[in-house]
């Protein structure tokens, strides 16, 4: 089985969907690997790594040919995949209900469209979600790049030219990327605070050392784990709970996402107006439509003294990681179903029909005929 590994060609994108560690770990199963030149170079991977670790690395078209299988971070344009066997399988995140044109592309080439954010939630695919392992390094890194912007410092220092006081760090939505801006702001010696419409993450929130802020009634638990869309009463009550709160934090992270629909709008113009002059707002879903009014992907927007940021790519801003962990999310998913007799993955119906975007030339995948 012949494994390419192109160098990614999306915008801003930085990070690479195999490692050499994961390429030996790929070839000890009995695959070929081929990685584009260049590939790694984003995430501080030379060339060199590649080929000791076993691959061929070469130009995109003789990478390309004659491939069973591509692996991407963002899936590649069908053009590029020219010289692939027919049928052959491309591993990657799709942005299926964004860029449904592109499904529809992979469909009339032939091709099977494996898209990594689809893997389901359960225990087994734990170690190949790459949602899970992106947004955990986002969440960090939004807490990072929120406190490289304050012009204060998080922890409360005593000195003997007088006292810092501590931050006041708001988390709002309590996911994977939330608790870990919990997490980290709490390491940087934040005052903490979070909330979310799933109760569950109470919980969550204590156990790392944050306080839960949450308003009476507002539940919005919908499928496997996720939040649903709140009703307006709901959203009245949430609006409350964020004016009471808001004006006296420093620093604001948000990060909810309602899967399959633009993000929630979580803090408005009037909100930011309430807090302090040099607080720093972090719109993580600023990619999905953004939590926070008047955020833009990839600038500082200034609004009455506030900092509103967030970045279109936020795991692409920490390359060598990303890399790292989406790379072995991906090798633990072809090692999981490594068919030694067949020599290539053979899949299940549980996770493979629910990636399997596309095979033999239509769209195969139920979420997206639900949504057509
Ligand atoms: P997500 O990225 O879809 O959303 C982020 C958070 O925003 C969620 O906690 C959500 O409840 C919250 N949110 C949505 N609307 C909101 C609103 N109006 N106000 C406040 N918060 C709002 O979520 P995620 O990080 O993908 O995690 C979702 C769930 O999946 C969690 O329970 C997580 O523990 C679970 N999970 C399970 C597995 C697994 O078992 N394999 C892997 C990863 C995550």
């Amino acid at each position: 089985m012949k494994i390419a590994v192109l160098k990614e060609r999306a915008a801003g994108e930085t990070r690479v969907a195999a490692t050499p560690e994961t390429v030996k770990k790929l070839a000890a199963l009995g695959a070929s690997l081929a990685v584009e030149e260049g590939a790694g170079e984003a995430a501080a991977i030379p060339d060199a790594a590649y080929a000791e670790a076993g691959a061929e690395v070469g130009p995109a078209a003789k990478v390309v040919t004659g491939a069973d299988m591509v692996m991407g971070v963002q899936a590649p344009d069908v053009a590029a995949l020219s010289g692939a066997k027919p049928g052959a399988w491309v591993a990657a995140t799709f942005d299926p209900f964004g860029q449904r044109e592109r499904v529809e592309a992979y469909a009339k080439a032939g091709l099977e469209a494996l898209s990594l954010e689809f893997m389901p939630r359960i225990t087994r695919a734990q170690s190949m979600d790459v949602l899970s392992s992106q947004s955990n390094l986002a969440g960090y890194k939004a807490v990072i790049a929120a406190a490289d912007q304050y012009g204060r410092a998080f922890p409360m220092m005593m000195t003997a030219a007088g006292t810092i006081s501590a931050a006041k760090v708001f988390v709002m939505g309590v996911g994977v990327a939330g608790l870990q801006a919990i997490a980290t702001a709490k390491r940087l010696g934040a005052q903490v605070s979070a909330t979310d419409v799933r109760p569950e993450t109470a919980e969550q929130i204590k156990s790392l050392g944050g306080k839960p802020v949450f308003a009476e009634g507002l539940e919005a638990s919908g499928e496997g784990g996720y939040a649903a869309e709140l009703t307006d009463e709901q959203k009245a009550a949430q609006a409350e709970l964020v004016t009471n709160h808001i004006a006296k934090q420093d620093i604001v992270i948000t990060t909810a996402l309602i899967p399959g629909r633009a993000a929630p709008r979580l803090v408005s113009d009037a909100q930011i107006a309430s807090m302090k002059q040099g607080s720093v707002i972090f719109d993580l879903a600023v990619a999905q439509g953004g939590n926070v009014e008047g955020s833009v992907p990839d600038q500082l927007v200034e609004k009455h003294g506030v900092t509103i940021m967030g970045f279109s790519n936020t795991p692409a801003h920490l390359p060598a990681d990303a890399s790292a962990l989406f790379s072995r999310n991906l090798f633990n998913f072809l090692n999981a179903f490594w068919d030694e007799d067949a020599g290539k993955p053979v899949l299940d119906e549980e996770i493979g029909d629910a990636i399997r975007l596309t095979r033999a030339g239509e769209v195969v995948n139920p979420r997206l005929q639900a949504a057509s």
